[in-house]
């Protein structure tokens, strides 16, 4: 991804290994491209939670005067935050960490409902106070409201629930994970070294702490883990799977195994029928570090063009998208990316990215290109072009800030300064992964939502309302 669409989020649990903490720490740290706004860990020695959260990446977080907090705990969940409800503020960090009449809970959710507003109302009608703008905040107000109404107050609760998440809960003497009946967002269960019990986003953080994979959880489902060991119900009934394209697309590690399928093979798949679809006669493919490298190395195996590295990354300068102002931005990215010259000079290149949102840093980019002495460009994108918003975890929810929308494909390539531009079609992509098409939400894409969005769903949503609660 070149620029500005924002990750979701990226949870983690471990339970009944004595460095449970760490274990959190690292499976963090492995998937911080999953959000890099905050992070925090919550523990438990079996009677007590703890949880220390932050605003940052998680080494700047949690240095080790502070795991050392956390390390008297048989079982932790880690949490890393790109805002999808709520700003980017310390309240909004989470594993939130609440205690109610069923004792101490804390929660990390990947994800976005798309009612929490409705939640929300419905429950401060009745007088519930919240102390954070997020929507995972209302899950836990639902739990607590059902916990002496119901036998089964995690079920209860999340049959109210619409739209993507993926959770982790630690309870004092068990974590309960649940994934969405649609499957939107990934969520994986491994055995630890220690043979305890592990749960991430994303399978790149369960090889980081030598966890072995056992299963997806299902969509649907909730996995109680414990000191008994782990067991399963189901709260819904088995649906037609939404998973997110997007996670092969652009947002997970490469190395993961996702839906079943390896990222980095599937990506490299979307490259060669990007390369079939929109061939040119080039002198070489130069990949947009990172986002595009899988991509281009597809395409550059199917057209038999040769694969130059003629963007190379400074990688002492942060990620652009988050930098707030778009100046910012653009001077982040002329700082990240510096163009080989003798690699480009005088070439006609295929440059090939992931994804284009607004367009505003790829058109800085193809600038430079142009300095360098790029005799033509041609932009290939592996992905079909993003003109709707998402509302079910990932922050392009404002159909304005999409250069697609209401755009040709020519007047896209005349505002990015490019000779020609194509991207993947929506069958082309959907060739690349193996389940059956409708498996998998590709909204952004289409304008097809397997869910009712009733309306429109906004980011600050619940940060207005507290406003208009609290002047
Ligand atoms: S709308 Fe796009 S980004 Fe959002 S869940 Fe669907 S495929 Fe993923």
């Amino acid at each position: 991804m070149t620029e500005e669409a924002k990750h979701k989020c990226g949870v983690f649990g471990v339970w009944g290994d004595p460095d449970s903490a760490n274990l959190a720490y690292i499976g963090l740290y492995a998937q911080q491209h999953r959000g890099q706004e905050s992070a925090g860990i919550a523990v438990t020695d079996g009677n007590l939670l703890r949880a220390h959260v932050g605003m940052g990446l998680v080494s700047e977080i949690f240095k080790k005067s502070v795991l050392d907090t956390l390390t008297d705990s048989n079982a932790a969940i880690g949490h890393n935050r790109y805002s999808t409800t709520g700003s980017s503020v310390p309240e909004n960090a989470q594993p939130l960490l609440r205690e109610y009449i069923g004792g101490q809970v804390a929660l990390g959710h990947n994800g976005n409902l798309i009612n929490s507003k409705i939640l929300r109302d419905e429950y401060e009608q009745r007088g519930h106070i919240y102390r954070t703008t997020t929507d995972t905040e209302v899950i836990i107000h639902l739990l607590a409201a059902h916990h002496l109404s119901h036998t089964d107050p995690l079920v209860e609760t999340l049959q109210h629930l619409q739209g993507a998440y993926s959770l982790v809960f630690l309870f004092k003497d068990r974590l309960e994970v649940v994934r969405d009946p649609w499957g939107f967002r990934p969520l994986v269960i491994g055995t630890t070294p220690g043979g305890f019990s592990c749960v991430a986003s994303e399978t790149v953080a369960l090889d980081a702490i030598g966890a072995t994979f056992l299963r997806e959880v299902e969509p649907g489902e909730i996995v109680t883990i414990s000191d008994k060991g782990m067991s399963s119900r189901r709260f819904a009934e088995v649906q037609q799977p939404a998973h997110c394209i997007f996670e092969h697309v652009y947002f997970a590690n490469p190395s993961s195994q996702v839906f079943g399928e390896t990222v980095q093979i599937v990506r490299e798949s979307l490259g060669e029928t990007l390369a079939k679809e929109a061939p040119v006669e080039v002198d070489c493919i130069i990949p947009m570090p990172d986002s595009g490298r899988s991509a281009a190395l597809g395409y550059s195996r199917a057209s038999g063009i040769p694969y130059r590295e003629g963007i190379v990354p400074n990688r002492y300068v942060g990620r652009t998208f988050i930098k707030p102002t778009q100046s910012q931005r653009n001077t982040a990215v002329q700082l990240k990316l510096n163009v080989v010259r003798d690699i480009i000079n005088g070439k006609r290149i295929v440059v090939v990215d992931d994804s284009i949102v607004r367009g505003t840093t790829t058109r800085a980019k193809m600038e430079q290109l142009r300095r360098a002495g790029a005799r033509e460009i041609h932009l290939r994108i592996s992905c079909p072009p993003i003109r709707h918003p998402c509302y079910f975890g990932i922050d392009f929810q404002d159909p304005k800030q999409l250069i697609a929308t209401a755009r040709t494909e020519k007047q896209i390539a005349d505002f990015l300064g490019v000779d020609s531009l194509h991207y993947l079609t929506l069958d082309g992509m959907l060739s690349c992964v193996t389940h059956p098409n409708d498996s998998y939400c590709n909204a952004c894409f289409s304008g097809n939502y397997r869910l009712n969005v009733e309306q429109p769903v906004n980011k600050l949503d619940l940060e207005r309302h507290q406003l208009k609660m609290f002047p």
